[in-house]
Formats: structure tokens, C-alpha cells, sequence
């Protein structure tokens, strides 16, 4: 049985430091689709430059090119424990093409765990990861604020996709890293 894992929350929500805290403990594989994009756009690929135009201003990268990459990634890896998706799914076809890809691998979502966090926390957060991260998009913020909006109208929905189905989680997001990872573990136990 694989363990299979969506962590949902706004930009800034800590997803990705929650993500490599999940990987060590559960073993699983890590799918950040922002990740995968900047790979590509520092390697100077095709499917980066592509990217970079949506991500620069701030918008999601159709679905389609985005479910694409995440299919490719599933099929180069073969066999694993399972996964964790970070910042995919983001629209509701995007759920519903994951939903299908892993039907083919016969397994499922175990679990979509939503990271609540403020918005005034998140702006606060995205300014002070930009000092570290070079990331363009965390530093600019009308670009910050277009992410925010974005979440809350294409992605936000996505917790009633998954609360339908029985597996949306919402874990308050403040605090230390540690309290919250407890928090997440708690609930991936309950799921798993
Ligand atoms: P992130 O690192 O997850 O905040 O992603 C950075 C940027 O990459 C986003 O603002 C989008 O432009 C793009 N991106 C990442 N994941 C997705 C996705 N699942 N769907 C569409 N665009 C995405």
C-alpha cells in the first residue's frame, strides 16, 4: 500500500518545509511542481521558459503542461512507498487528472492535509523567505499578492473536492515547525 499525501495551503504556508519533514519520517518521494519548474528554468529547458512567463506574473501554468511533468515524474520513478505532493494539485482538473493517473497505479490519495495559516502571516512569510531564496516571485509584492489571489480563487475549491471525497484535513499552520509537524503527523497516522 502506498502512503499518498496532498499538503494544501496558500504560498507561504510552510508546505515545503513540512514536505521534507514528511519525506524523512515516511520515506516518501516528493512532487513540488514549483520545484520541478524552476529545475527547468534554471536548465534553461523548453518546458522552463514556458513556465517562467506564468510564474513571473504571478499565474498558474496550464493544467495540462503542469499534469504532464507530474506524469513523467511518476512514470521515471517506478515503485515507491508513495508520495507527496506539494503545491499540485492547484485547480479542480488537475485533482481529477491525479485522481486518474494514480487509478492507473492502483492507488489513491490518502489524505489532503490544508495548512491554515493567515494571509497577513503569509505576506510576512513569502517577504522573509525572498531575502534567502533569490525567488522573484516572493520578493515583488504585487506579485505576492496576484499568488494570494490566485489560491483563493482557482485552488481554495480544492477543499471541498477532497472534503467530498472524505480526506480533507485542515491543520492550523502556526506555531513551531516541530508543533505543526506533530500536527501533521497526527493526521497522517489517522489516514495511513
Ligand atoms: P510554488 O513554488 O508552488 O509556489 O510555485 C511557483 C509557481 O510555479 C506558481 O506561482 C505557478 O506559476 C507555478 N506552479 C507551481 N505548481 C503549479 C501547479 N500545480 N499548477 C500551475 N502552476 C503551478
Amino acid at each position: 500500500m502506498m502512503l499518498n499525501i496532498v499538503l494544501f495551503g496558500a504560498p507561504g504556508a510552510g508546505k515545503g518545509t513540512q514536505s521534507e519533514k514528511l519525506i524523512e519520517k515516511y520515506q516518501l518521494q516528493h512532487i513540488s511542481t514549483g520545484d520541478l519548474f524552476r529545475k527547468h528554468l534554471k536548465e534553461g529547458t523548453s518546458l522552463g521558459n514556458l513556465a517562467k512567463q506564468y510564474m513571473d506574473a504571478g499565474n498558474l501554468v496550464p493544467d495540462q503542461v503542469v499534469v504532464d511533468m507530474v506524469e513523467d515524474k511518476i512514470k521515471s520513478d517506478g515503485p515507491v512507498a508513495g508520495y507527496i505532493f506539494d503545491g499540485f494539485p492547484r485547480t479542480i482538473p488537475q485533482a481529477e487528472a491525479l485522481d486518474k493517473l494514480l487509478a492507473r497505479y492502483n492507488t489513491a490519495i490518502n489524505v489532503m492535509i490544508a495548512l491554515e495559516v493567515p494571509e497577513e502571516e503569509l505576506k510576512a512569510r513569502m517577504i522573509k523567505r525572498a531575502q534567502t531564496s533569490g525567488r522573484a516571485d516572493d520578493a515583488d509584492p504585487a506579485i505576492q499578492q496576484k499568488r494570494i489571489d490566485v489560491y483563493k480563487n482557482e485552488t481554495f475549491p480544492l477543499k471541498d473536492f477532497y472534503n467530498k471525497q472524505g480526506k480533507k484535513e485542515d491543520v492550523d499552520g502556526i506555531g513551531t515547525i516541530d508543533e505543526i509537524f506533530g500536527r501533521i503527523c497526527e493526521v497522517v497516522d489517522r489516514h495511513s
